[in-house]
């Protein structure tokens, strides 16, 4: 019985896989621990799943799922982490972004006693300045709104004990973010430090456009500042709009009242209805995420399932 398993999602990653399949089996050879890997075949469309089944044959530790669509990596992972009987479960991505070469510096920390012991990254290489910028400034914004303390830089990269495991296996919220979830559990958590590589073939999945609808996922999800955002920007601006009425008033009075002041009159109606369509949109936004959560849909669906050899 394995005591560690390595869970790999995997989408479009033929580029790559085998290379990292041989980095990742390098460094379990040397790890005095039994071992498996268990890819999960996020939907590929490109011949991911049959190198993924050439690796299971030649590899008696190796096992994979496959789901029956893309269904995006946080479902790809859950699928994984929930497949996972061992007593420690380590994410890592395929691209070899995050070093298979790191997950002993992690177990150690596990052996020490820690639940979740994430990677952090102490250089993004191979990174325009411009995401390492929209990065640096999601991660201050999550610190300030969210009542999660999320760890800065650090990716998914991480390793899991049993009871973390099963304390994540409970939160099935459709909405995952999962960096978000993984603090949300709580226990002992600590981080290794690592540089981050280049991908070494293949491309990102990840667009500016799903980066930014990761960010208000991540924010929505663990704060409802933004809710809060829109009482207090709605309660200031009737209050202004209260005083410059106050001031209309008198000076009508006493002046009388020329037909002047479209201006003003426009730019009130039109700064009014700017901050409610704002307020509705946030609502709305909250809105539906909890329609989404309402239907209670299942995370993700199996297509095909090889458990590795010494789990059947
Ligand atoms: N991935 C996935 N499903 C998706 C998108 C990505 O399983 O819909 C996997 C991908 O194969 C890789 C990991 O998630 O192993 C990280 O993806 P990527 O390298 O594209 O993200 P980045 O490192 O740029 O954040
Ligand atoms: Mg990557």
């Amino acid at each position: 019985m394995p005591q560690l398993t390595i869970v790999v999602p995997a989408y479009n990653e033929s580029a790559v896989l085998v290379l990292f399949h041989q980095r990742l089996s390098k460094m379990l050879d040397g790890l005095p621990l039994e071992s498996s890997v268990l890819y999960v075949d996020d939907g590929s469309r490109d011949d991911t799943w049959s190198i993924i089944e050439s690796l299971i044959a030649s590899d008696s530790r190796t096992g994979a799922l496959k789901l029956s669509r893309n269904f995006g990596k946080e479902a790809a992972l859950t699928a994984g982490l929930d497949a996972v009987i061992t007593g420690a479960a380590v994410v890592i991505d395929a691209d070899l972004q995050d070093p298979p070469e790191l997950i002993p510096a992690l177990v150690e920390q596990w052996q020490a006693g820690y639940d979740v012991v994430y990677a952090t990254r102490s250089a993004r290489d191979g990174e325009s300045s411009f995401k390492r910028f929209t990065a640096a400034a999601f991660y201050r914004s999550m610190e300030r709104l969210s009542d999660t303390a999320i760890p800065r830089d650090t990716g998914d990269f991480r390793l899991l004990s049993r009871r973390a495991l099963d304390a994540l296996g409970q939160l099935r919220e459709r909405q995952r973010f999962m960096k978000g979830l993984f603090s949300w559990i709580g226990y002992r958590q600590t981080s290794v430090h690592y540089l981050r590589e280049p991908r070494q073939a293949g491309t990102t999945k990840w667009n500016y456009w799903r980066l930014a609808q990761l960010a208000i996922e991540g924010i929505t999800s663990f704060s409802t500042a933004p809710l809060r955002l829109a009482t207090w920007v709605g309660l200031a601006s009737a209050g202004l709009a209260f005083v410059y009425g106050m001031l209309v008033l008198v000076k009508s009075l006493f002046y009388g009242d020329p037909v002047r002041g479209y201006p003003t009159l426009m730019l009130v109606i039109l700064f009014l209805g700017g901050v409610q369509l704002l307020a509705l949109g946030v609502i709305g936004e909250y809105l539906g995420r909890n329609y989404a959560e309402s239907k209670q849909r299942p995370l993700y669906f199996i297509d095909e399932l090889r458990l590795p050899h010494d789990l059947r």
